[in-house]
């Protein structure tokens, strides 16, 4: 062993803490995997009582009511697939091995792109193809393995353990009490720091509040959209269609993709406008597939080459919330507690970037712990206003120029006005320019899934010379080419071809 290596280890030893995790999802079990892996002890202690399963098959049963979106299909966008190359490469083995694949964006190419040359750094772009369930399932397996990591389950965290300060200094957390799920009697466990991963539906704000910490107003935006997700088997000897190109799409009035999952697996999935009441029949098996009927790049994969495995899972109320833990100077408000994934940040999940945000901001936690006991609150706080809230910020801005298409699609058409709609020349840029230019042109692919898979910073696409040209070009041409492929048909005979 070299000389550094020893000197890590002392120093390790010396900073090591013990670490409350709350809530045992994506972010929990990341949190509890980069910590005991940094030297720190940790316990995890989510609501769901659930034995470990079998099987990634089994997994998908696992009776999860603590996060219901893991039945919902799920993108592992290429930040997440090399950041666990990068610092736990054996989790990424493990998902290969059960049955997870990669998604590499570099082939499959949409047709006008076949000329496309592979440059130093394309390797990257590839995310990963699995169910939610197989991809918890594989990592809670691996956290459990870890020496000096403690996992409870069927315990609901219902506050936290404040240590009385001097006046003027703010409460310091020290751990949290709760209640088993099975007989009520209660539950606490203490720690150097409690880490709050209890996911979009947090209550840690009015555990706080209870210990006398004065929380700012979080910012919440709301998405505005149902969710509607249904998984699929291939059958013995069936394949996936083949396909060319990315199979998701956008109407206006309906987003909609196909999720390879692992194990022969997949899911379709549907996004509606929550405003739009008629689609809210997609909800129903026979008309959800009547709808995925009518897209010629859903339809192949209902052609009977696959049996249902679930209903049809739906999910509203879906939000973009942002809260912060210094004041307006950058102090801390709390010591000795953090919020890591959802419960700090949530975006809308149309965009897939939860997962990746949650296991990026685990990381980043903790890193900063390497601060010591003192001072690492601030460090995170300037690691997640540095990494996270910038793609909180993109979502809520991609989120109202969607909102402003849905609403025009559910609108009577209107009398002409002179008004000049200043969002109408963006999103027309978008549509006849950077769309078009993503299908064409290698170097604004290339940009574009750096972009969407969180390898680029938000602002990367719209800052980019090579790639603005491009726009502009293919913008000024879109009289002079054939015109774009049509994804669907529009919402009324849409709505009228489903029956309902
Ligand atoms: C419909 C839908 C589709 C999505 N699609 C994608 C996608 O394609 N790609 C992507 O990256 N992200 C997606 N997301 C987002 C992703 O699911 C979240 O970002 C991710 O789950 C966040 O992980 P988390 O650990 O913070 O929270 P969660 O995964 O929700 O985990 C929270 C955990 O805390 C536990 N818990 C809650 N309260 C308590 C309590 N009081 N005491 C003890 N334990 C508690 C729960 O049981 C749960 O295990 C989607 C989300 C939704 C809703």
């Amino acid at each position: 062993m070299g000389s550094l290596d020893v000197t890590k280890v002392l120093w390790r030893r010396v900073v090591a803490m013990k670490i409350v995790v709350v809530g045992g999802g994506v972010a929990g079990l990341g949190t509890a995997l980069a910590a005991a892996r940094a030297g720190h002890e940790v316990v995890v202690v989510d609501r769901d009582a659930t034995p470990m399963p079998e099987s990634a098959h089994a997994a998908f049963d696992w009776d999860r009511r603590g996060a219901p979106q893991v039945r919902h299909s799920h993108a592992f966008l290429a930040r997440l697939r090399n950041l666990l190359i990068q610092r736990c490469p054996d989790i990424y083995e493990s998902l290969l091995a059960a049955g997870a694949t990669e998604l590499r964006f570099t082939e499959n190419l949409p047709p006008a792109l076949l000329d496309f040359e592979p440059v130093e750094g394309d390797e990257r772009l590839c995310a990963i193809a699995c169910r939610r369930t197989t991809f918890e399932w594989v990592l809670r397996r691996s956290v459990m393995n870890v020496p000096g990591v403690e996992l409870i389950g069927g315990v609901a965290v219902d506050g936290v353990i404040a240590e009385a300060g001097p006046a003027g200094v703010v409460p310091n957390i020290v751990g949290v009490r709760g209640r088993k799920i099975t007989d009520y009697s209660p539950f606490e466990v203490r720690g150097d720091v409690v880490v709050d991963a209890t996911g979009p539906r947090t209550n840690s704000a009015a555990w706080l509040v209870a210990a006398g910490v004065i929380e700012p107003e979080p910012s919440v935006e709301t998405c505005e959209i149902v969710y509607l997700s249904r998984f699929y088997e291939l059958r013995d000897g069936a394949e996936v269609p083949s396909t060319v190109g990315p199979i998701a799409g956008e109407l206006g009035y309906l987003k909609f993709a196909v999720f390879i999952g692992d194990n022969r697996t997949f899911s379709l999935t549907f996004a509606v406008p929550t405003a739009d009441k008629d689609l809210r029949v997609l909800s129903q098996e026979a008309i959800f597939e009547a709808g995925a009927r009518q897209l010629d790049l859903t339809k192949p994969w209902l052609d009977g080459r696959a049996r249902p495995l679930t209903e049809v899972h739906s999910m509203a109320g879906l939000r973009n919330r942002r809260r912060w833990f210094v004041d307006g100077q950058g102090n801390p408000i709390v010591t000795g507690f953090a919020a890591v994934g959802d419960a700090h940040i949530c975006t809308n999940p149309l965009y897939g970037r939860g997962c990746s945000l949650a296991f990026v901001h685990a990381f980043a936690f903790v890193d900063s712990l390497e601060q010591g006991a003192q001072g690492w609150e601030r460090t995170f706080h300037d690691a997640t206003e540095r990494e996270i809230d910038p793609w909180f910020r993109a979502s809520v801005q991609q989120d109202k120029e969607a909102k402003r298409i849905a609403a025009a699609e559910l609108q009577a058409p209107t009398a002409q006005t002179d008004e000049v709609d200043p969002s109408g020349y963006v999103r027309e840029l978008f549509r006849d320019g950077l769309m078009p230019a993503v299908r064409t042109v290698p170097d604004v692919y290339r940009a574009f899934l750096r972009w969407l898979n969180l390898e680029a910073t938000p602002d990367a696409l719209l800052t980019d010379s090579v790639v603005l040209a491009a726009v502009m070009k293919s913008h000024q041409e879109k009289d002079s080419r054939p015109p774009e492929p049509v994804l669907g048909p529009d919402r009324v005979s849409f709505l009228a071809a489903l029956g309902a």
